[in-house]
């Protein structure tokens, strides 16, 4: 008996990952910050609110130490089909505040990915997910075949993938993760890379609408996200988000 009504009261992040029903004590579900300080848990909301990205599905952000093997984790995304965690790592410590929030921007993607049923509203429709899936996987696909890299870390995935030690529905989940958070913090560099990639043969039209002004590449996964109605809108908010970055204390 006290098991089941603890079990009915369960109130943690930590204990929602283990259940398969959305419990009604989430709902309006409730982000809980774990091993910040309180001026840090500020901090880290209000940049994770700032994105604009949705939230629904975030339950809990965690700031962790670094084990061995985690040393060189930056952030992790722990999620069911339902809920989601987000670990900070310590490690963050040593990078600049722009990181520190590309690391969150990056995390968030993961819960808000376009191959998940439950995003369906997120994007307000399944072709919006298909076109957004499509881009992602002709970006991964044109990676590949130029070695021209989003960041070092797309560069091990491709690696991985190479080796067989990730499959290809993890390259793209990682790439389109570093889509939205190249965009968020350094769209200048992944119109370079885009360039590069479109030097060596490159067929993606284009990454993002900056300069295009059109809702292209990772622009239409973050107009759809971000419910902004053209690129010019979508541009004002990343300005807004970027200038963000600089106030606040960081971890
Ligand atoms: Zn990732």
């Amino acid at each position: 008996m006290v098991q089941t009504e603890s079990r009915a009261k369960v109130t943690s992040w930590g204990d929602l990952l283990k259940l398969e029903e959305r419990p009604a004590v989430i709902s309006p579900p409730e982000i809980g910050y774990l091993g910040f300080t309180q001026e840090q848990g500020r901090w880290v909301h209000s940049q994770l609110t700032g994105f604009g990205l949705p939230l629904d599905r975030l339950v809990g952000v965690r700031y962790t130490a670094n084990e061995e093997k985690t040393k060189n984790t930056l952030g992790m995304c722990t999620q069911n089909n339902e809920v989601g965690v987000i670990d900070l790592f310590k490690s963050l410590e040593k990078l600049p505040r722009e990181a520190q929030c590309g690391t969150m921007a990056h995390e968030l993607a993961h819960l808000n990915h376009p191959d998940q049923a439950v995003n369906l509203n997120a994007y307000g429709s399944q072709e919006k997910m298909d076109e957004v899936q499509n881009f992602v996987h002709s970006v991964a696909d044109q990676t590949i075949a130029t070695g021209k890299y989003l960041n070092g870390y797309q560069r091990v995935l491709v690696e991985q993938f190479n080796n067989g030690q990730i499959d290809r529905a993890r390259l793209d989940h990682e790439t389109f993760a570093i889509l939205v958070e190249l965009r968020f913090t350094n769209s200048a560099h992944l119109q370079q890379v885009d360039q590069a990639q479109k030097m060596h043969g490159g067929k993606v039209r284009l990454m993002t609408g900056m300069f295009s002004g059109k809702a292209e590449g990772i622009d239409v996964a973050l107009m759809a996200l971000t419910k902004k109605n053209s690129v010019e809108e979508l541009r004002q908010h990343l300005t807004k988000v970027k200038d963000g970055f600089r106030s606040g204390k960081p971890l």
